[in-house]
């Protein structure tokens, strides 16, 4: 029901997630969706980008993308990083999320996924079972028009931002410094 639309966590990007803070809390694998979580739609990776997905394999991590777009697009953006991936991956369904667990060698609990949609990554996630962070997309502070699909999202997190139940519910995962600058 709506709860299986709540995120574990909403935090303002992938570049304010405390990582290490997440592999102290046990987690191993880390799940990304793509388009407006870590680039634009359709668009390459940058420098940024590139450096922030070394710097969580370098913590220890096991990394997977999950997207609904399709092989030549991902490997596109994977041009400088070495990450499996599972194309055309038809969130919200369950089986390809729990298909990237199994590959990464790991369970559910000890995996995290990110990404930046409600109705696909986040009810994908949870109807896996895997521990879920909600980034605001790409694009969230542009004055574009946005969709309908955009308006539902706002009105599902204003009731999840009054929910004590189940915000926060890894616990202090952001920070306000970006990783990006660290070595
Ligand atoms: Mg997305």
């Amino acid at each position: 029901m709506l709860k299986n639309l709540f995120p574990y966590e909403y935090v303002e990007s992938v570049f304010t997630i405390d990582y290490k803070k997440l592999y102290e809390l046990g987690f191993r694998g880390i799940i990304f969706d793509l388009d407006n979580t870590l680039v634009p739609h359709g668009a390459n990776s940058t420098d940024e980008v590139d450096l922030l997905i070394k710097q969580i394999q370098n913590i220890g991590f096991k990394l997977y993308i999950l997207s609904d777009n399709g092989k030549k697009r991902i490997e596109r953006f994977l041009t400088n990083i070495n990450c499996p991936y599972i194309d055309n991956a038809n969130k919200p369904n369950p089986y390809n999320f729990l298909k990237a667990v199994s590959e990464m060698k790991l369970k559910t609990e000890n995996t995290i996924y990110i990404g930046d949609q409600i109705f696909t990554d986040i009810l994908g996630a949870n109807r896996s079972k895997i521990p879920n962070i909600l980034v605001k997309y790409i694009g969230y502070y542009d004055n574009k028009k946005i969709g309908i699909k955009r308006h539902i999202e706002k009105i599902i997190l204003k009731i999840y931002s009054k929910s004590k139940k189940y915000k926060n519910r890894i616990g202090n995962i952001e920070i306000k410094e970006e990783i990006k600058n660290e070595q």
